[in-house]
């Protein structure tokens, strides 16, 4: 008789985010085990729609000892990071405790209780300016702002724990993660949001607001910043991949995630127009500080290492999603 297999249990910490909350459904997809660790702080307890939800924070280790002695857990993946690039300009203690050091404590206790393997939310931010577009994952690293620098920090630390306590990992460089969830269960929510797509999206739905151009004297075709935007059920599929290599081939991996085309803000804005079929008011404003003109990722290595095949990064689905999620938030959470 053959013995029951039961699928990997996986810890998401900060799985009741945006990113967190699809990749949490794409593995209850895969048929795994999850638990949701997420303090709420900017997460949505209502997408924790898959899995186990436990109300935590890393900062409490003994809470983590706990989690840990009550669950076998086979695998980490950590998304729960503050994210707001001028916000750690300003108050960068808050993104030192919490992007590294709360989340030593996390590695910590895995150390502890011999769980090897984690996959890592990390980002473009961490090669700073480019020096050339596509940026590869060998291109250097000089972050800009404090927030890439925790990115970059965890990264070193990981690097150092796989020497030395052989952790095996992948470190997923993101480029500007959109779009949501075909279902509309779940979407991207952020407050305050300051990114692109959803702003964008916003005054399209409601009339009186506008968007501010960052800028319109780049170095680019019609002088505004252009972005790799990736679909987040894409980065979702690339992170089980990243997962299921690590279960089969423990080691340390490096992948950017990113769709290796470009779309200026403008171009997000005339399409979105298109898809949502409504005007958009738009201000030009000035250039944000630490906006660099191009970002634009090469993502080969995923896509050759680990044969993934992003299927929902074209910019209409990207923006077709997010529209989609806009109008089930505003009438179920009345936003
Ligand atoms: N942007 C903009 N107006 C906004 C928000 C963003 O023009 O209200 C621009 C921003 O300067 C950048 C691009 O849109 O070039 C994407 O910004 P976002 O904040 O979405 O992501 P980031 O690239 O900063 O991670």
């Amino acid at each position: 008789m053959n013995a029951i297999q039961t699928k990997p249990t996986i810890l998401i910490v900060g799985g009741a985010g945006y990113i967190g909350s699809h990749i949490n459904c794409a593995l209850n997809e895969r048929g795994y085990n999850t638990i949701i660790f997420d303090n709420l702080v900017y997460g949505h307890e209502s997408f924790v729609q898959w899995g186990k939800f436990i109300l935590g924070d890393l900062a409490d280790k003994n809470q983590l000892r706990l989690l840990f002695s009550q669950y076998k857990i086979d695998a980490v993946m950590h998304f729960a990071a503050y994210a707001y690039v001028g916000e750690s300009v300003t108050d960068p203690y808050k993104y030192y405790i919490n992007n590294v050091a709360n989340t030593l404590n996390l590695l910590e206790v895995m150390q502890e209780f011999d769980v090897k393997t984690l996959v890592f939310s990390s980002t473009c931010a961490v090669y700073g300016t480019p020096q050339e577009i596509p940026i590869t994952e060998n291109h250097p690293q000089n972050p800009i702002n404090p927030y890439g620098r925790t990115k970059l920090m965890m990264e070193h630390i990981m690097a150092d724990a796989a020497q030395a306590y052989g952790l095996g990992y992948a470190a997923l460089r993101y480029f500007n993660a959109a779009g949501a969830d075909p279902g509309g269960r779940i979407g991207e929510w952020h407050d305050p949001e300051t990114h692109l797509i959803p702003l964008v999206l916003e005054a399209a739905r409601d009339q009186s607001r506008s968007i501010t151009v960052f800028g319109t004297d780049y170095e680019t075709p019609d002088g505004t910043c252009i972005r790799d935007y990736i679909h987040v059920n894409d980065l979702s599929s690339a992170h089980c991949l990243a997962l299921d290599h690590l279960f089969d081939q423990p080691g340390e991996y490096v992948f950017n995630l990113g769709n290796g085309q470009g779309f200026s803000v403008k171009e997000i804005i005339d399409s979105a127009r298109e898809i949502t079929g409504r005007g958009i008011n738009v201000i030009y404003g000035q250039r944000r500080p630490g906006d660099p003109a191009k970002l634009v990722g090469n993502a080969q290595k995923m896509l050759s290492t680990l044969n993934w095949t992003p299927q929902s990064s074209s910019i209409k689905t990207i923006l077709q999603t997010a529209w989609d999620w806009l109008q089930v938030k505003e009438q179920k959470y009345k936003t």
